[in-house]
Formats: C-alpha cells, structure tokens, sequence
C-alpha cells in the first residue's frame, strides 16, 4: 500500500516534470518559428551608432525628423535572438514621458506632407503589430497624450503573438494611433516578382480599407527590403512615401520621399541617446 503511493507520486512528478519541459521548449519554438528573424538588426544599428548623425550639411534643409522604429515593448525576451528589437515598457515610458514634457510634438507619418504644420514634430513607429504594442505600449501613448503609427502585417492580424482586429480598432479609435501598411505576409519585397510585390502591397491596402476605413498612404518595407521595381509599385499604388529601416533621421534633401531613414529604437538605446536624436528635430518651412 505505502510502496503503491510513493509510486503514484513519483510518476505524478514525472508527468508534471514533463509538462512543465514542454511548455518551455514549446514557447520557445513558437518564438523563433513564428516572429520574422531580422537577422540584419546588428549590422545596421552598429552602422547607425558610427553615423552619429553628426552635423550634416544639406543645401536647402526643410525637415529633420527623428522616426523612432519600435517592433516588441516587452521586458520578457523569451528566448528570442535579437533582443535590440524588444524594448523594455519602462524605457518606451521614459521616452514618450520626455516628448510630452518638452514641447515636441508627436505625429503620424501620414503627415509627411503637411510638416510644415509643426515645429518640433517627431514620429513613433512601430512595426508588425505585436500583441506587445497594444498591451505594454498603448497604455503609455494614452497616459501621455502621444500619438505612434503602427504598421500592419495584414494576413497576421488575429494570429498568436500579434493585435487581434479588435485590438488594432481600439487604438485606432483612440485617435492616438494610426494604422498603415506592412505587406500581407512581410516578404523581403526585393526578391519578390513584380507581381507578387504588387499583391503583397494591394492586399494590404485592401484590408486596412475594409477593415477599418484606412487610406494607405505610407509604405514601411519589410526588413526595410526594396529595389527599384518595389519603389515604381509602391508609387503606382497611391503609396506617397515609403519608410525603410536605413537608421538615422530623416533629413529631407538627404533621404528620396521613398526610402525615408527611421531610428532603431533598440533596447540598451540610453534616454540621452534618445534626446540627442529627438533634439535634431527642426521644421524651417513657413505655410
Ligand atoms: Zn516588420
């Protein structure tokens, strides 16, 4: 009877050792087969920190406008390999806290056309519409009155890890965040067909209208992938600009309206770096 129960318990600790294993590997899995690999973040952030963006001298400067790219706010990494693109919920606070204490003014990307509107404009982004940005980021933009575009992978949306419809109709709704588009399914567009970028692009624009009544106007290229046959489709299909990952602010007179620069945001970005960059931020247009 006494030997029966011992045994009973440790074959219940067995299973449960077992479980417990699986669980792990299985979150572990989903991570790394699921999320896209951008496996081109180091190289580019390291080009970015040489950069600097020391001084530049642009003939007939109009704009300088500091496009932060956020992709995960999350304090948990779980495993996933690039932990410069998870930014930590309480330094994204600390960020958006400074742009609403110190005059800047956050806006959506669908406005670079009008900059000459504003004065101290900057841009928050964030890429792919992780389930994180509703949960961690969302409630930021909202404590602080800051405004961030997020861009959708249209075929992910309701899909594990990523915003549900509901989620993204939320914040939109809001009014402090705007919807654009991603691509269907975040292809490196440059080794695609003509036709498969098209279709790629077209039903993206198709599901943010449907969706949500969205005019896309600004095209974020996935992995910041683009050639000049993705430029001529982007144009073509109504797209006014196109943002691409390059790292560094955009400089008009430096950056063409279709391969606009963005900064990486990345995780061990210090809140001086990130004053550095959001103090280049200049408007020299009168309307
Ligand atoms: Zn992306």
């Amino acid at each position: 009877m006494k030997n029966k129960k011992i045994l009973l318990i440790l074959l219940g600790l067995a299973i449960l050792t077992i479980i417990i294993v699986d669980f792990i590997t299985f979150n572990k899995k989903q991570i790394s087969i699921e999320y896209p690999i951008y496996d081109n973040v180091e190289e580019a952030i390291n080009k970015q920190n040489e950069k600097k963006e020391i001084e530049l001298e642009i003939k007939d400067l109009k704009y300088a406008v500091p496009i932060f790219m956020y992709h995960w706010v999350v304090d948990d990494t779980a495993g996933y390999p690039y932990i410069e693109n998870m930014v930590r919920p309480e330094t994204l606070r600390e960020q958006v806290e400074y742009i609403a204490n110190n005059g800047y003014e956050s806006v959506f990307t669908t406005e670079l056309g009008n900059l000459a509107a504003y004065e101290k404009p900057v841009m928050l982004t964030f890429d792919d519409g992780f389930v994180s940005v509703y949960q961690n980021a969302f409630p930021i933009l909202k404590e602080f009155n800051v405004k961030g575009t997020v861009f959708v992978i249209s075929e992910l949306v309701d899909t594990p890890g990523y915003c549900t419809k509901a989620q993204l109709k939320e914040m939109y709704e809001s009014g402090l965040v705007d919807l654009q588009c991603h691509t269907a399914t975040h292809p490196y567009l440059a080794q695609l067909t003509r036709e498969q970028m098209h279709n790629e692009m077209q039903k993206c624009i198709d599901y943010l209208k449907s969706e949500f009544g969205i005019t896309s106007t600004v095209m974020c290229y996935p992995y910041g992938s683009r050639n000049s046959i993705t430029i001529e489709e982007t144009q073509k299909l109504g797209f006014l600009y196109g943002l691409a990952m390059d790292g560094g602010i955009y400089y008009s007179g430096r950056d063409n309206d279709y391969e606009i620069s963005r900064i990486y945001a990345t995780r061990s970005m210090k809140l001086s770096e990130f004053v550095n960059y959001l103090s280049k931020s200049y408007v020299n247009v009168e309307i």
